[in-house]
């Protein structure tokens, strides 16, 4: 059987325990998987993409098929590039339903291929957001249970908290 190839793309800014479990759990289904940091001009990162992609090899490094990448442009373009077989994002709350839900029907349309599949968020990480973690983490909150231990040292120093 052909090698089976899945990208967990996001933002990822920066990278959080929720997102991990959802990286973990992908490699643990598909022989690879890549990490895909979507650069996005109109929103304003607090992490430049080098700085996100450096987050996240460090807070995958014990997974050895797991790779990071970075891309502009549509989606699905890149994973026809990358010849992926599946895309793999997390479900938290119901609001994201609505939003996966027609992201999904817009990459089927541009891509029939490729399949997209969802991952229950684990209930300790259901309401975890990158957003929330830089909300918390710029008035010197304890992130160290929601962020990898890098994450956090990164978030002090954006935050100038040292
Ligand atoms: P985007 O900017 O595309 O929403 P994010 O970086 O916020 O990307 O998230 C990337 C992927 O990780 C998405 O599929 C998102 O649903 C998922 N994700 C984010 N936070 C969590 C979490 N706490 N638990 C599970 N999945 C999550």
């Amino acid at each position: 059987m052909s090698s089976r190839l899945a990208i967990c793309p996001g933002s990822f800014d920066p990278i959080t325990y929720g997102h991990l479990d959802i990286i973990e759990r992908s490699a643990k289904v598909f022989d690879h998987v890549i990490v895909a940091v979507f650069h996005n001009e109109s929103k304003s990162p607090l992490f430049s993409i080098e700085e996100r992609m450096d987050l996240i090899s460090e807070a995958t490094k014990h997974l050895h098929n797991v790779s990071v990448d970075s891309h502009g442009g549509l989606l699905m373009d890149y994973a026809k590039k990358k010849k992926a077989n599946a895309l793999v994002r997390g479900l938290r709350a119901i609001s994201d339903f609505e939003y996966e839900l027609q992201i999904t029907s817009m990459n089927r349309k541009l891509y029939e291929e490729i399949e997209t599949f969802y991952i229950m968020a684990n209930n300790k990480y259901s309401f975890l957001s990158s957003s929330v973690v830089k909300e918390v983490a710029k008035f010197n909150a304890n992130v160290s249970d929601l962020v990898p231990e890098a994450v956090e040292k990164a978030l002090k120093e954006k935050f100038n908290l040292n």
